[in-house]
């Protein structure tokens, strides 16, 4: 198992930024559980709304609004399986890492 890592907000965003580039809509997260890349607009795609992408991008996996996907992974469930949390204002969230496999060119 992965050891936990801590990043505040602000570097958390950073390096969202320098992964992906300013348009967080494409920014892409990894599911701890099933390992599939994510981004909004890929939730999107699904036809998933704005507000449930808000709740659950990287977060919970887009399997739970996409059930042919087979995962339903979400951090706020009774097993812990993440290795990110980004403290913003004081209060610990849990987050899924990035996907650092594909940089789209930016890095
Ligand atoms: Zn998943």
């Amino acid at each position: 198992m992965e050891k936990m890592k801590t990043q505040n907000y602000d570097e958390y965003m950073a390096e969202g930024k320098t992964l992906f580039g300013e348009d967080i809509k494409k920014w892409k997260f990894i599911c701890p559980s099933c390992g599939l890349s994510q981004s909004a607009e890929d939730f999107k795609a699904h036809d998933i709304d704005g507000e449930t992408i808000d709740h659950q991008i990287g977060f919970s996996c887009i399997g739970r609004s996409v059930p042919d996907l087979g995962c339903n992974w979400t951090l706020g469930g009774l097993f812990s399986i993440h290795t990110l949390e980004v403290v913003k204002d004081g209060h610990t969230h849990m987050r899924f890492e990035f996907d650092k496999t594909d940089n789209n060119g930016v890095a």
